[in-house]
């Protein structure tokens, strides 16, 4: 058996984090036991159709790097299987189905099957049809459709009998078919199929062995055990994946905000890191290792070490995980990435500064932000204090009895210490740098606090900044001179 996994969305709007992640745990396993992954949109509600939807799927799995297997032909271009475009697979079965005798065709108006919707409101009933047209006999049904009456088809539940359904994740489950709707199957256009109908069909002719999915779509599983039956056809293995949370334990959900994948790897995160995260959410890989590449992800991954709990999105995590693929970026990749990123987002910031600055000075910059950015965005806030032509004279700052200062005079004192060493160090390297500034303050008597302090917040003009060796390194020897004889 070859295994394959499918991700089934419904184009009706951005992807959901969520949807991402089924779409990664699908690809997993199919990868690991050398099988495919596909994709199909599930668009047979036509009334909540959004436009656009299928491209941000398209571009969501280029974008991160996980591509389907298939990618059929379709409408002059390549994507993914599209239900719509499937109609002649759905009607014939279902209609075989009503010959069978294990569905039938039902001639109710949507008038009456309003009004019975209100009177069990009314009566507080579970909303259920009421079988009315269950035992038409089918050539009185066959010869109503051949004259033109609108019908629809509905799966024939049996009724008392129960069912037992064993899911990958959660186990048994178990439910009596008197619980279970006559579902329709075929809608009253006569060619498309409602959800439960074609997933069935489809899973079922796309040779899929294993459906992992949202838990929510635990409920549909009686339908779809029960059509499958109708329809004389075997069922993939099915896994109901563990809710994502909000950090309020909270499901996340498309209102909540802030979780359009879209967002989260244009903007925010580099696809490795998302997808490296969102692999933790709800798998648990057996080990201490947090940090993954796609080929050890694919090794350990088991469908038997997923949760069945709800896993929490932990933004705090998610920013570390980025942060420490940033720092194992290759220099250059980082380079070309960041500068792509504010192009887009940072468009004015990378005109005027960016794009005119010095290569090498951007390059040392990087470098040394990379150690502690989390995200792309925090570079332009990080950076400024490099690009900026002076910085800010922060005197309020000088005296920290911390470092053994005292005095104003104290740190000046100190900064004409480094400016004379300074003046004469080279700066081609850190080292050429701290070297002979270390010598000299150990030979002043100081401390190494009492100099490095005034110095690092005469080259920052900042309480927080990277350390006085780096920021002299990545100025130069010219900008940090300058910046120093302010003080004097
Ligand atoms: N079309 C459904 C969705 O949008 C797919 C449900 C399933 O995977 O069975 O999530």
């Amino acid at each position: 058996m070859t295994v394959r996994t499918r991700l089934a969305p419904s184009p009706t709007g951005l992807l959901h984090i969520g949807s991402l992640r089924t779409a990664l745990f699908s690809y997993l396993w199919a990868k690991k036991n050398h099988g495919q992954y596909i994709v199909r949109i599930e668009d047979t509600d036509r009334t909540r159709l959004v436009e656009g939807s299928v491209e941000g799927i398209i571009k969501m799995h280029r974008e991160l790097g996980i591509l389907p297997d298939e990618w059929p032909h379709h409408d002059g271009g390549y994507g993914p299987y599209t239900q719509s475009e499937r109609l002649s697979e759905y009607a014939p079965r279902l209609r075989q189905m009503c010959e069978e005798g294990t569905g039938y065709y039902c001639f109710c108006t949507s008038e009456r099957l309003e009004a019975l919707k209100m009177e069990q409101e009314e009566l507080k009933l579970p909303p259920r049809y009421d079988g009315h047209c269950r035992h038409i006999p089918l050539e009185e049904a066959k010869e109503r459709v051949g004259t033109g009456e609108k019908y629809t088809i509905r799966l024939k539940v049996p009724k008392g009998e129960t069912i037992v359904f064993n899911d990958i994740i959660r186990g048994r489950i178990e439910f009596k078919t008197s619980e279970v709707d006559d579902q329709v199957l075929l809608k009253s256009d006569g060619e498309f199929p409602t959800y439960h109908g074609a997933i069935v069909i489809d899973d079922y002719l796309m040779k899929i062995t294993h459906v992992l999915r949202w838990e929510e779509w635990i409920s549909s599983i009686p339908k779809q055990v029960l059509t499958a039956r109708a329809l004389g056809i075997t069922l993939p293995e099915y896994g109901h994946l563990p809710n994502v949370l909000g950090a309020d334990g909270k499901k996340l959900s498309k209102r909540t905000g802030d979780v359009s994948v879209v967002e989260y790897i244009k903007k925010w995160y580099l696809p490795e890191a998302l997808l490296n995260f969102l692999a933790l959410l709800g798998w648990n890989p057996k080990t201490d290792q947090e940090i993954m590449t796609m080929e050890e992800m694919i090794e350990k991954f088991e469908l038997t070490d997923i949760h069945k709990s709800g896993a929490v999105l932990d933004p705090i995590k998610l920013d570390w995980m980025n942060g420490e693929y940033i720092k194992k970026l290759p220099h250059e990749e980082l380079h070309t990435r960041l500068s792509a990123y504010l192009k887009e987002y940072e468009s004015d910031f990378y005109e005027n500064t960016f794009s005119k600055a010095d290569f090498t000075l951007n390059s040392k910059i990087i470098t040394e932000l990379s150690l502690r950015m989390k995200r792309f965005e925090e570079y332009k806030d990080l950076s400024k204090i490099f690009y900026a032509l002076e910085a800010t004279i922060r005197r309020d700052l000088l005296v920290n009895p911390k470092m053994k200062i005292e005095s104003e005079n104290d740190a000046i004192d100190s900064l004409r210490l480094a400016y004379t060493i300074l003046s004469e160090a080279s700066f081609h390297t850190i080292d050429a740098i701290k070297t002979p500034l270390i010598d000299a303050i150990s030979e002043s008597g100081k401390k190494n606090g009492q100099v490095l302090w005034p110095l690092r917040v005469a080259l920052s003009g900042e309480e927080f900044s990277p350390g006085a060796f780096e920021m002299a390194y990545i100025l130069g020897k010219d900008q940090s001179l300058s910046r120093i004889k302010k003080y004097l």
